[in-house]
């Protein structure tokens, strides 16, 4: 009979972590979540708490009476031309609007006038959270409390207990826990440039550009993957994630564009509208030629549209883009960071792109801009700026801001890690940031990767109890 000092270990205690050491507790077994850092919370305590479902009561309340999980199944595996897992995007699309309920009866708060459209959907399925990451973090660190689950703080896991085939324990800090179970609840990688190169490198290629929005979150490290890994589990979803479009000048979050800008290529074209979703966005420009493109604008846009906070926040986001307004950008022309120039020839001559093109695609704009129609992307934005006052500018853009990271770990329908030949590993469960196999190529919208820690958390901790306690003998 193996010793256990708890039916379930949690390793990582983020919003996966916290949700499944909940759940676990609630069917009756014992719990501890490990936790490498000082505090709980980590990368969904400061997120922007967008949580992704659809068929909730906060959607009724907005008016919207018909959403479904056949809808949001139908939206995600025809984003990723089903190149998805439909077992679990399946799952999630049905338990979401449960998950996000749980949430609210825990405390938090999605008000209804706060929902968006967070991805390239019809509908407005990004439930935001008052306060943001720390109301989902808040609800879910009081609700451990208040049930009594353990913590070990300070306490990173360094290794699994492997023996006889099955997990049955950690080593945190050179010392033991022994469990029947563990769920794996790391978070992503954003913060590892050796695990970029290896499992992201669309976004390690960008070099000094590349940062992830979890700068703050110390061991958003990847370490799940490496500890499962070293047991024989599979990683899967290479190269998968969000990335966001930045002028590299600061590591300040701008998940957008201004709709003041054209973006153009080194052809000299515009490729997308520069109002595009980030699910369409950042993606796109990876794409372009050198996986980079220039945002092109005259003096008039410089003065007047840099300095309308109207046109600083273009989705009500909360999110503002510091980049895209005048003093930076005049600070960064004295920098040469941003090229000046008084023809549109000689400033792509600057940068390196198709003078006649841009010349043409400059034209074309600004008769649209004109016509108040964007007759190429069909760009819905508040007011058109034309290229055509000199001087004129280009700054640089690349998709170098990490929003996630979704390469990781392959589980099945129960959360179960499988190896290498999709067989369960006994005793190992993981869920949230840490997975590989759930968000696909194109990620599908704001809230997806906080609903997938709380969903398949919640998920995992159902499970590894059910295990666990089936098991009174141990492994
Ligand atoms: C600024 C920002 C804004 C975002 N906005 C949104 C949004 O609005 N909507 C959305 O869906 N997503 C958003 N995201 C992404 C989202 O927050 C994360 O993908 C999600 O919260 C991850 O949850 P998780 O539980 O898997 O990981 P985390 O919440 O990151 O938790 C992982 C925990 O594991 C711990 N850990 C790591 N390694 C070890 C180890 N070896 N031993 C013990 N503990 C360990 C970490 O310290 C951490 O506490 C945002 C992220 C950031 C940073």
């Amino acid at each position: 009979m193996m010793d256990r000092d708890y039916d379930v270990i949690v390793v990582g205690g983020g919003g996966a972590g916290l949700a499944a050491a909940l759940m676990a507790s609630a069917q009756g077994a014992s719990c501890i979540i490990v936790e490498a850092d000082g505090k709980l919370g980590g990368a969904t305590a400061q997120s922007g708490g967008v949580f992704y479902a659809a068929g909730t009561q906060v959607q009724r309340a907005a008016g919207i009476m018909d959403d479904t999980p056949q809808a949001l199944y139908d939206y995600l595996m025809t984003l990723n031309r089903w190149k998805m897992r439909p077992d679990l995007v399946r799952y999630y699309a049905e338990h979401a609007a449960e998950a996000l309920e749980w949430l609210m009866e825990l405390g938090t708060e999605f008000p209804e006038q706060w929902l968006v459209r967070s991805g390239v959907d019809s509908v407005a399925r990004g439930h935001s959270s008052q306060g943001a990451g720390s109301g989902i973090a808040d609800a879910l660190i009081n609700a451990a409390g208040a049930k009594g689950i353990e913590t070990a703080y300070g306490s990173r896991v360094e290794e699994l207990l492997f023996e006889d085939g099955r997990v049955v324990g950690i080593r945190a800090a050179g010392a033991e826990l022994r469990a029947p179970t563990v769920i794996i609840t790391t978070g992503g990688f954003g913060n590892n440039p050796q695990m970029l190169q290896r499992l992201y490198p669309s976004a390690a290629c960008h070099g000094d550009w590349t940062w992830a929005v979890h700068k703050d979150v110390p061991f958003v490290l990847g370490d799940g993957i490496n500890l499962a890994e070293s047991i024989g589990a599979a990683v899967v979803g290479h190269d998968c994630g969000l990335l966001l479009p930045t002028s590299g000048f600061s590591k300040s979050l701008e998940a957008f564009l201004p709709p003041w800008i054209i973006a153009v290529n080194k052809e000299g074209s515009r490729f997308m509208s520069e109002l595009s979703p980030y699910s369409v966005c950042g993606y796109l420009l990876n794409e372009q030629t050198e996986r980079r493109a220039w945002a092109i604008f005259d003096e008039q846009a410089l003065v007047q549209a840099s300095t309308n906070t109207k046109y600083l926040d273009p989705y009500n986001a909360g999110i503002s883009i510091p980049t895209w307004e005048e003093p930076t950008l005049r600070e960064q022309v004295r920098k040469g960071r941003v090229k000046v120039a008084n023809t549109l020839r000689e400033l792509a001559e600057q940068v390196g792109i198709d003078g006649i093109a841009l010349e043409q695609t400059a034209a074309v704009y600004n008769r649209d801009c004109a016509n108040g129609c964007d007759s190429q992307f069909f760009k819905q934005a508040p007011a058109y700026f034309p290229v055509q006052q000199a001087p004129f500018y280009a700054v640089e853009i690349r998709s170098a801001i990490i929003g996630l990271t979704a390469a990781g770990l392959d589980i099945d329908s129960q959360a179960r890690v499988l190896d290498g030949h999709k067989r369960p590993i006994p005793g190992l469960y993981a869920a949230g940031e840490v997975l590989g196999c759930f968000q696909g190529e194109r990620y599908g919208g704001g809230g997806l990767s906080i609903g997938n820690a709380v969903v398949f958390g919640r998920l995992a901790g159902i499970e590894a109890a059910r295990d666990a306690l089936a098991n009174p003998e141990g492994a």
